[in-house]
């Protein structure tokens, strides 16, 4: 494959994906309540816009972003406001977060839907538009696309803008569907990114075990000048980095982003939703996710957010014997989850329904050999059994001495552990403990900043009052020279009075 560049590491894993990719995408079928996180993207948590009570209608806007890293969230069907609370939530914490929780009415009805004519707004107004319709990364990672889609004066212009259709994980197949259905949808989002970003290049990496998805990017990419460069399949070319080296050359810094080196990287379904929300004048209110693994028809649906996990198996025929973990994403980088009823996120691409054979058997783990098997297929380049000395004796230090922040937890080194380490359990557990540390560190700063700011304060009202009584000081100064003195009074007295003796004071009539 000419152009390309390999990246160090990696592996070939099983594949697991035709159980899932020859359906076409199914719709969801309408749920009676659906609960809406109003946290489904990196940043902060979207405000509620909306109370118990209210009628919605599907689209319309229950959550504002709150600040520059943030995003809207929408009612994705239409119907009665039954609780604004907190809820189960998939995330690897098990914590509950806010959610809106929808009655749904069967009516399906939208909000007025106008396409934005993007090409007479300032980028800065498109880029709003996407805020306000609730665009993330879909791929998995769910950071705001406005934001991404700012260069912020980094650079004026990028070198390379990529739309990432590798889908390395085994079991997901999401995007492989969606790139066959709706590939036009795709290169038109990416025309509307294109025109933000003012790439010197287009480029599109899918891996080349999806040859369908292949021609239908390629059929639609025609006069574009965007060129689809297929990708070894090989585990994780998906991930940022690894395919801005594969398709640029480009090594992305240890601690930077592929902007830093001129390169922008979108999912293929960010694009597809960056076209809904400018063309057809739709907010994010659905997605395309997998269901596979241990379900009687493994599928692809595009389901509403807030569907309980819980619906889409049932939709899927139900769990076949055997599920012994739930899982959201795929085995590599996916986390478990406590619960099926869980509602569907923007960040969830798959439900994996995993028994013993769909994971890697659980053994207990030994001690390590040092045999550098892990460091071989490390895509980061790390010491991956270093991190995990350091992790496993809590020297966070040391770990961060070694890149701790640059792993990106793809599971790797985990696979092909002779010891069965679980590494990347170690890693995520330094990485917890270093931001909880970090927080504490923060608010006991604060704390710092609150008391020194008070005794400051204390100090220069101190200073202001002194510098009043300085002032004062003078006049009464004048004051008293002007107020004749007891001594030149009684001399006064003396020499015009006889009767006045040396008593100390002015002698008085009458008393
Ligand atoms: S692969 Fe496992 S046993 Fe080998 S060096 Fe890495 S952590 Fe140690
Ligand atoms: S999980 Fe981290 S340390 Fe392990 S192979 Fe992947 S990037 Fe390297």
């Amino acid at each position: 494959m000419s152009g390309l560049f390999a990246f160090h590491g990696g592996l070939k894993t099983a594949r697991h994906k035709t159980e899932s990719n020859r359906q076409p995408i199914q719709p969801s079928a309408l749920p009676k309540r659906l609960v809406v996180p109003l946290r489904q993207h990196i940043g902060a948590i979207a405000k509620p816009l909306v109370q118990a009570g209210d009628r919605v209608l599907k689209g319309q806007i229950i959550g504002q972003p709150d600040g520059y890293i943030s995003a809207a969230v929408h009612a994705p069907s239409s119907g009665t406001v039954a609780a604004v609370d907190q809820r189960p939530v998939p995330h690897p914490s098990g914590l509950p977060d806010w959610c809106v929780t929808i009655e749904t009415d069967g009516e399906e009805r939208w909000i007025e839907r106008e396409p934005v004519a993007y090409r007479t707004l300032h980028s800065s107004e498109t880029r709003n538009v996407l805020r306000n319709a609730g665009v993330v990364g879909l791929g998995g990672a769910a950071f705001p696309s406005a934001v991404k889609l700012n260069l912020g004066g980094r650079r004026e212009r990028l070198d390379t803008l990529i739309l990432n259709g590798a889908e390395c994980e085994p079991w997901i197949t999401c995007d492989d569907r969606l790139m066959r259905e709706r590939a036009a949808g795709i290169v038109a989002g990416l025309r509307i990114m294109a025109h933000l970003l003012d790439p010197r290049e287009v480029l599109i990496g899918i891996e080349d075990d999806k040859p369908e998805a292949i021609a239908a990017l390629t059929a639609a990419c025609a006069g574009t000048g965007y060129a689809v460069r297929p990708v070894p399949t090989r585990y994780p070319s998906g991930s940022v980095k690894q395919l801005v080296k594969l398709l640029t050359g480009k090594e992305t810094p240890v601690d930077g982003l592929p902007v830093d080196v001129g390169v922008q990287c979108f999912n293929v379904a960010t694009a597809h939703a960056v076209h809904r929300a400018i063309d057809c004048g739709e907010p994010v209110i659905s997605r395309i996710v997998t269901v596979t693994g241990r379900v009687r028809r493994p599928q692809n649906i595009e389901a509403l957010l807030g569907t309980p996990f819980a619906d889409l198996v049932a939709q899927s025929g139900g769990y076949r014997d055997g599920v012994e973990r739930l899982i959201m994403g795929g085995p590599m980088m996916g986390f478990a989850l406590c619960d099926d009823r869980v509602p569907i996120t923007k960040a969830a691409n798959c439900i994996l329904a995993a028994g013993a054979e769909e994971l890697s058997p659980e053994r207990p783990a030994m001690p390590c050999i040092r045999c550098g098997a892990c460091a071989d297929v490390c895509p980061a380049d790390l010491l991956p059994q270093q991190l995990y000395w350091h992790s496993r004796a809590k020297e966070f230090d040391k770990a961060q001495d070694y890149h701790l922040f640059s792993c990106i937890e793809c599971g790797c080194c985990s696979y092909v552990c002779p010891s069965q380490i679980p590494l990347v359990q170690f890693y995520r557990y330094a990485k917890n403990e270093i931001w909880a540390q970090e927080k504490e560190k923060q608010k006991a700063e604060l704390a710092r900043q609150r008391h020194q700011a008070r005794l400051e304060r204390l100090e220069r009202e101190k200073q202001e009052r002194d510098a009043k009584l300085r002032q004062k000081a003078p006049a009464r100064a004048e004051v008293s020279a002007e107020k004749p003195s007891l001594e030149a009074a009684v001399a006064r007295a003396k020499a015009t009075s006889p009767a006045v003796v040396e008593a100390g004071a002015p002698a008085t009539s009458g008393d």
